[in-house]
């Protein structure tokens, strides 16, 4: 064994973490509060840099198997008008992998299975985290190891080790996610669209179904009884273009997954002592580019990269070497999506119109280059 580590926290970042260390000879424990490892929040997008942090944890083909490569994608107008289109295949040709969307608990199922070698324990939840590697349990027992990923969400108990003074903020969005049916699923191409004021997405599943979102903002009072909040969303979206009104009306209200949208104020590091940060405790973006979970499975690999390498260097400078392999790109990407946030939110007639003309008129070479620095990363070879 090359050492051990506690990850806090059992969701996309914690597991992947898990399985990266325990490819590396790390001997691992997760702790999850939670009474099962679950991920609620219905589908999730992958894009290609996310599906080769997946080979690097050895289940990427599993994962292509059970997602759906997307045929169509691009932004439109609450009408259904094209604003501009994804050519899929040239991004698939581009980044050698498509862009997939699959259930997030087939993802989660996946990579608990992949956990072989891992004691994994749930209802067990942390209270506190040092910067020497302690974690002290909800109830009171303490555990040393070499290091400690925090792996516990936007709000991490474990971020207090590294960095006390993080900042959560709300971007004053409110997401509905849901997965769903309409009666003629040949009919739906996937997509953004906008509104003035309200975003919503939709992407086919493998099994006919669609995953889809619903973004407003706070201030529009959503009711917070499943019911009254059903028929909400369905008299907000019901002169939106087809499948929303189709799918809300074919919903149970307690298909519907409603959530505040919060994002992390940018951390100097990502490091401190022998703990080490991933996904949102590390930089809980808005979802606007689909890259929160890329991001932390691209953490995994690189933080199990780091640790990896055997012999007399001590765990704090690997550590340190996890950083700053990590923290430029991963604020760069937030930033990136924090702006995509901010234009898919816009309101006011005149505004909206401007940005719809303006995207209308984006060649198309330009929007395949905008990918490039969010999805061209590879793991690192060693
Ligand atoms: C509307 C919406 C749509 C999104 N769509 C996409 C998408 O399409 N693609 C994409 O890549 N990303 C997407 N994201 C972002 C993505 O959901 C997150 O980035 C990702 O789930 C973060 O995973 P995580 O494991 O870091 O954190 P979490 O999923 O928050 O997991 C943290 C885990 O830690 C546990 N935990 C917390 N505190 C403790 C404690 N003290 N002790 C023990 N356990 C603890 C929690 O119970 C939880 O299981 C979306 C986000 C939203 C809001």
């Amino acid at each position: 064994m090359l050492g051990s580590a506690v990850v806090v926290g059992g969701g996309i970042g914690g597991l992947s973490t898990a399985v990266a260390l325990q490819r590396r000879s790390w001997q691992v424990t997760v702790f999850e509060r939670r009474p099962a490892l679950s991920e609620s929040g219905a589908g999730i997008t992958l894009w290609p840099n996310a599906l080769r942090a997946l080979d690097a944890l050895g289940i990427g083909t599993r994962i292509r198997g059970l997602g759906l490569a997307q045929s169509s994608g691009g932004m439109r107008d609450s009408d259904g008008r094209w604003l501009v289109r994804t050519d899929t295949a040239a991004l698939a040709k581009r980044f050698g992998d498509g862009i997939i969307v699959l259930q997030r608990s087939e993802l989660l199922t996946a990579l608990r299975q992949a956990c072989t070698d891992i004691d994994v324990r749930v209802s067990t939840e942390v209270r506190g985290v040092d910067a020497n590697g302690t974690v002290t349990l909800g109830s009171g027992d303490r555990m040393q190891s070499d290091v400690v990923v925090g792996a516990d969400g936007v709000w991490s108990v474990a971020r207090q080790a590294v960095w006390p003074d993080a900042a959560v903020r709300s971007t004053g969005m409110l997401a509905a996610r849901l997965v769903g049916r309409v009666g003629d699923p040949a009919s739906v191409e996937g997509g953004e669209s906008w509104g003035a004021g309200d975003y919503a997405g939709v992407a086919p599943l493998p099994d006919g179904r669609f995953y889809a979102y619903l973004v407003v903002p706070v201030t529009a009072e959503v009711p917070t009884e499943a019911d009254a909040a059903l028929c909400w969303w369905q008299r907000r979206f019901s002169r939106w273009h087809a499948p929303f009104p189709e799918l809300l009306a074919n919903l149970e209200p307690s298909q519907l997954l409603c959530n505040e949208i919060f994002e992390l104020k940018q951390l100097p590091t990502l490091a401190h002592g022998r703990v080490a940060l991933v996904g949102d405790a590390a930089h809980a973006m808005t979802p606007n580019l689909g890259q929160g979970a890329c991001q932390a499975l691209e953490d995994a690999v690189e933080l199990g990269s780091a640790l990896g390498v055997p012999g007399g260097v001590d765990v704090m400078h690997k550590l340190a070497v996890y950083n700053k392999r990590r923290l430029a790109r991963v604020h760069k990407i937030a930033r990136r999506s924090h702006s995509a946030g901010l234009a898919a939110s816009l309101r006011g007639r005149v505004p909206t119109s401007i940005r719809n003309t303006v995207v209308r008129a984006l060649p198309a070479a330009a929007t395949m280059r905008a990918f490039d620095t969010v999805v061209d990363w590879h793991p690192p070879l060693d």
